[in-house]
């Protein structure tokens, strides 16, 4: 058994469970169904309660999920938790059904550019308060507050992220609001663990919130959340995860059953061992899709993706595939080749460059075409380097 001490965090009460302190690390998944489709989410909700969730998340992008999620929240066994996305004024209507509200600073930013950043976050603070809700303050590396990345070097893309949830928790420490956490996430192992680690050091007394972002599909996601999760909680940081994996709807209950294996075993000291090469090689990464996915062909997708690549195994290629235009264009920026999905086709990428709009069976063979291309350009520096 092993021996953790946990960081001194405050505890946070969430509806009728609490995160921090002394607390068992809590685990949580998010419904990735539509929103305002009630029965589907309904079943969702109800998949991840069997699972045994602490904790369950739901987006809500627009009025008709806030009718949704009224209805959904009447059934709903477990506390909610909302993700507001750019649309923060939401809060108004949604606060009253659940029990936490996470936003996106960086989204923040991005609406109502008249308006302060204080100001927005003052009108959340004020309706969390009046409906006993709790904050999430969720960064996540492919939508940073373009302001802090300004502020660091081109390469460090860590140090944005952490200004970024400071300069929030500063904000919510101002108004005298205590009961938040943050997440700062990641869809590279290393960074998760970079970004935790500093956060912790500067802030032990705040709570976690632990993930790799677009983890991608089962077995690598559960490969890179396990890799992450054994260096911060044995080190004592973290009060509640979500293992993100780009599932089938009905097998979203994995991702609690993964989070619970991987707690077990650490608590248990049966860490795993990562292979030498891990790291390297052909890395695709996926997003764990949520109700704003904008065509549900993502998920079958994204497993293709993985499939028709596969012969490119052996060569540093990253692949990122995206289930929406919410986190899509940063998220695929970064990677070797990008695909994001929109309602009736997918944009396909090379890095930051657009290669074209192609449908959901035409990206397939394109894409196979770009792998080549890169390998070729891989293949040629290596022979380079050799001569
Ligand atoms: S990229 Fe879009 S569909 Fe995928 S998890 Fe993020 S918001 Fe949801």
């Amino acid at each position: 058994m092993t021996n953790i001490k946990r960081n001194p965090t405050r505890t946070v009460k969430i509806g009728d469970i609490s995160i921090g302190g002394t607390n068992p690390i809590a685990v949580q998944s998010m419904a990735a169904t539509r929103t305002q489709d009630i029965p589907a989410t309904l079943h969702q909700v109800e998949v991840i309660e069997k699972a045994g969730a602490d904790l369950i998340r739901i987006a809500v992008d627009s009025p008709r999920d806030v009718v949704a999620l009224a209805e959904i929240s009447k059934s709903a066994t477990v506390p909610l938790s909302v993700d507001l996305q750019e649309n923060y004024r939401l809060v108004q209507k949604v606060a009253p059904h659940v029990q936490k509200v996470r936003y996106n600073p960086g989204h923040l930013y991005h609406h109502e550019r008249n308006k302060s950043v204080s100001d927005k976050v003052a009108l959340i603070v004020d309706q969390v308060e009046k409906n006993d809700c709790a904050i999430r303050i969720g960064v996540n590396c492919g939508s940073v507050d373009p302001d802090k990345i300004g502020l660091f070097a081109e390469d460090d893309s860590i140090s944005p992220m952490i200004a970024s949830a400071l300069e929030h928790c500063e904000l919510l420490d101002k108004s005298g609001f205590t009961r938040y956490c943050v997440s700062l996430k990641d869809s590279d192992p290393a960074n998760v663990v970079e970004a935790n680690t500093r956060f912790a050091k500067e802030c032990p007394h705040i709570p976690l919130h632990l993930g790799v972002t677009e983890a991608g599909m089962p077995p690598e996601g559960v490969i890179k959340t396990r890799i992450a999760f054994e260096q911060l909680i044995s080190a004592g940081i973290g009060d509640t995860i979500r293992v993100s994996l780009t599932l089938p709807f009905d097998d979203k209950g994995d991702e609690i059953h993964v989070g619970r294996q991987i707690l077990e075993d650490i608590y248990a000291g049966r860490f795993r061992s990562v292979p030498a090469n891990m790291g390297s090689g052909l890395n695709i990464i996926s997003c764990p899709s949520c109700s704003r996915v904008e065509n549900e062909a993502f998920i079958e997708l994204a497993h293709k993706v993985r499939e028709i690549t596969q012969y490119a195994n052996q060569y540093n290629l990253t692949i990122a595939v995206m289930g929406c235009r919410v986190n899509g264009p940063g998220e695929t920026d970064d990677a070797d080749l990008g695909l994001w999905c929109a309602p009736n086709f997918v944009n396909l990428k090379r890095g930051p460059e657009e290669i074209g709009k192609y449908t959901y069976d035409e990206v397939l063979p394109k894409l196979k075409e770009e792998v080549d291309r890169q390998i070729s350009k891989i293949n040629l520096i290596e022979i380079d380097q050799a001569t």
